[in-house]
């Protein structure tokens, strides 16, 4: 089908609940992509942060071709090897105690506010079960995770939403302080906020925050659903910031381009969750722990997390490097990267670039953000900041 007609038919058959590119995507190796019509593009977006090897990769493919034909799914009543496997690799990488497994991002974020709940309950009894999470942030769209999100544009239409979140600016102990209070049982923070615009914490204030929770005995629960699985240039981005969390949730890169999400606990809170209080059906099951493990041993070969922090620093020099007065900055990090421009200018910028051959992707207000596949080549990335050179330099 050519792009028209794909198009007409998506109108009619599918719900329009995103505003997509025009554009009809067919195959991809690497770090390029390639649309219906054969155009080419190199993509800094990897489906979100998902595709972290790029597309194509063959030891992602093998992996799941092989466990297919032994056991796809088998369901949580019955132990596979895949799934032991990847609990135990994430474990022994971060010094983290237990891990449960589900399907995405928002799934994993309710796991760890149930965990935390409970974990408070078992403890004190009710009526301590409020989380604080941080203005800008992000942690899914469900009814409780768009609560849990620290934006107003996300508490509409969907009345009732889950009671117990309580909000702090970022970078602001003092705020944080002031939403605590005999009714929390929980801080939760992405350590660099994505959506909200590519907003790295200021480690200072993480490690108050780290201190506040030790002295109230709340969790600190780390949202490592965009930074985690190698993006920061570590495995998880908390290891970076040298603190212990709690619980941290993880998504997007665990399954390289399947759905997977998983919450890790610490040996603070890792019975917490004991049988009958938490389940889904298709979590931990083997064909998508054979793609996370495939991901595992690649992505925390510690050459392969230095090539991510080094190809981060060479984008973010060369397009600082640009001399463009429409590059206000560029922050983040890894391949995590939010590169700034004016808000009303960044439309405009993205619609050239994607244009020009170069999928981007967009963050807050005024980021074009890039999660190129921590895979990507020193040449994919050289013809991308071509690109993005004559786009920012014209
Ligand atoms: C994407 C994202 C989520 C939601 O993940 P889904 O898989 O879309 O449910 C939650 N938290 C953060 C930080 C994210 O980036």
């Amino acid at each position: 089908m050519t792009y028209h007609e794909l198009k007409e038919q998506e109108n009619q058959y599918v719900m329009n609940t995103y505003g997509r590119f025009d554009i009809a995507l067919d195959h991809g190796n690497g770090a390029q992509l390639w649309d219906v019509e054969g155009k080419r593009y190199i993509d800094l977006t990897s489906g979100i942060g998902v595709c972290c090897l790029g597309y194509n990769n063959e030891k992602i493919i093998d992996a799941i071709t092989t466990q297919a034909h032994k056991l796809m799914h088998v369901s949580n009543l019955f132990t596979t090897e895949p799934m032991v496997q990847a609990a135990k690799t994430l474990c022994t990488q971060t010094g983290m105690s237990k891990v449960f497994f589900s399907n995405s991002g928002a799934e994993s974020n309710e796991g760890m506010i149930k965990l935390a709940r409970k974990y408070s309950y078992d403890k004190y009894g009710e009526g301590r079960a409020e989380i604080v999470t941080l203005y800008n942030s992000f942690h899914g769209r469900t009814i409780t995770t768009l609560k849990a999100t620290g934006q107003d544009k996300f508490h509409q239409y969907f009345f009732p939403f889950t009671e117990g979140f309580a909000y702090a600016n970022a970078n602001d102990i003092d705020s944080v302080k002031a939403a605590v209070n005999g009714h929390t049982c929980a801080i939760m923070m992405e350590l660099i906020q994505g959506e909200g615009g590519v907003l790295p914490l200021d480690p200072d204030f993480v490690h108050q925050v780290e201190a506040l929770c030790r002295e109230n005995d709340l969790l600190l629960l780390i949202d490592e659903v965009q930074t985690g699985i190698g993006r920061t240039g570590s495995l998880f981005c908390f290891q970076q910031y040298g603190i212990k969390p709690d619980v941290v949730s993880m998504a997007k890169g665990l399954g390289g381009g399947v759905p997977i999400g998983a919450v890790m606990a610490a040996d603070t809170c890792d019975t917490v969750l004991g049988p009958g209080t938490h389940a889904t059906t298709f979590g931990g099951t083997p064909m998508i722990c054979a793609a996370a493990n495939a991901v595992l041993s690649e992505v925390t070969q510690p050459e392969f997390l230095k090539s991510v922090t080094e190809k981060g620093e060479y984008l973010k020099a060369k397009i600082l490097g640009f001399g463009s007065d429409k590059v206000k900055d560029v922050r983040g990090m890894g391949l995590m990267l939010g590169i700034v421009v004016d808000a009303d200018a960044r439309a405009a910028l993205v619609k050239e670039i994607m244009d020009a051959g170069v999928l981007v992707l967009t963050a807050g207000t005024n980021a074009i953000r890039l999660l190129p596949p921590l895979s990507i080549s020193y040449e994919e990335m050289d013809e991308a900041l071509a690109v993005m050179q004559k786009v920012f330099c014209k």
